[in-house]
């Protein structure tokens, strides 16, 4: 009897070795997380493999394409689009979808997602984008303002034909915009999204299920003005890595002025690369900034030793190549 209790402690032991080989050798085997930059200027910086360009802003602007670059569009915020015509806008019984209504609390103006000339509009700018040689289409701002919003007369007729509820119908029409974007891209897409895990659907209509067979990963901005406290940071990667259907890619600012914020953003993405993202990109002011970055990481002896010191294996790799061009 004692044989096998030994006999089973022991068996038990092995698999739980086995178990933590298994996870390691899976570890390794998908553990190549690759770095990139969000910028606002059309221009590759050395060091990093992705670059995703805004091509698209909220406040209405457009741009021509980025070629051989992830183009970033901003969809339904649009402030200009608002001010030529402010029929345009969401509505909602707690007012329009503007950053002057208080109540409503938002940080950009807000088409109506249903409103068909507008829809067309960005979906043309889409298909342009895409005649261009680019890497692929990135979706910003894709999805209603709030819960409240959109109560216009259009979308509450479409919501009473369609026979569904209101957060169905809601996600449904999210969905069906991605899959009319997605048709007129070639290469990578891809959509950012408000980064809640928890109450995506019914606040915004961003359903990551449907969603995650459309695009070939979910970009997730965590920004910040500085990661001198980063717990949330690693939750919410934690969380949205458990959650989403598809790779994730992460976006943390880095337009940052100090020394102490530059380490504390390379600290926070030493803690994220445990968590297998696809990718961790830097939002930057432009190359100038991005470039700061690497030089800061490979000449600052603490930071490194402090990599090598807590086996953050991922980073170092990353640093190292870095120190080869910095
Ligand atoms: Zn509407």
């Amino acid at each position: 009897m004692v044989n096998d209790d030994k006999g089973f402690m022991l068996v038990h032991a092995n698999q739980q070795v086995n178990k933590r080989q298994e996870y390691i050798c899976c570890a390794h085997m998908v553990f190549d997380m690759k770095t990139g930059l969000v910028t606002y200027t059309p221009e590759k910086v050395e060091g990093f493999d992705l670059h995703v360009y805004y091509s698209k802003w909220a406040d209405g602007q457009i741009f021509p394409a980025a070629k051989s670059m992830q183009n970033d569009v901003t969809c339904f915020c649009d402030a200009k689009a608002i001010r030529d015509d402010p029929s345009k806008v969401a509505v909602s019984s707690i007012g329009p979808a503007l950053r002057k209504n208080r109540t409503a609390n938002l940080p950009f103006d807000y088409v109506c997602p249903t409103h068909p000339q507008y829809q067309a509009y960005v979906l043309d700018y889409i298909e342009g984008l895409s005649k261009e040689n680019i890497q692929g289409v990135t979706l910003n701002l894709y999805h209603f303002p709030d819960q409240e919003f959109c109560t216009c007369p259009r979308c509450v007729e479409l919501w009473r034909q369609s026979n569904l509820n209101w957060v169905e119908w809601r996600a449904q029409t999210i969905t069906a915009f991605l899959k009319k974007a997605k048709a007129l891209v070639k290469g990578t897409f891809a959509v950012e999204m408000y980064p809640d895990p928890v109450l995506a659907k019914e606040r915004f209509g961003i359903d990551f299920d449907a969603i995650a067979e459309l695009v070939d990963y979910f970009h997730v901005p965590l920004s910040s003005r500085d990661y001198l406290t980063n717990y949330w940071v690693d939750l919410l990667t934690r969380d949205f890595i458990k959650i989403l259907k598809k790779p994730v890619v992460l976006e943390l600012s880095a337009e940052m002025p100090t020394d102490d914020k530059l380490d504390a953003l390379l600290k926070a993405v030493a803690y994220v690369s445990r968590h297998n993202p696809q990718a961790v990109l830097f939002l930057v002011h432009d190359s100038e900034n991005a470039r700061q970055i690497c030089r800061f990481a490979v000449h600052n002896s603490e930071y490194r030793s402090w990599l090598e010191k807590y086996r953050f294996e991922e980073m170092n790799r990353i640093v190292e190549g870095w120190a080869k061009i910095y």
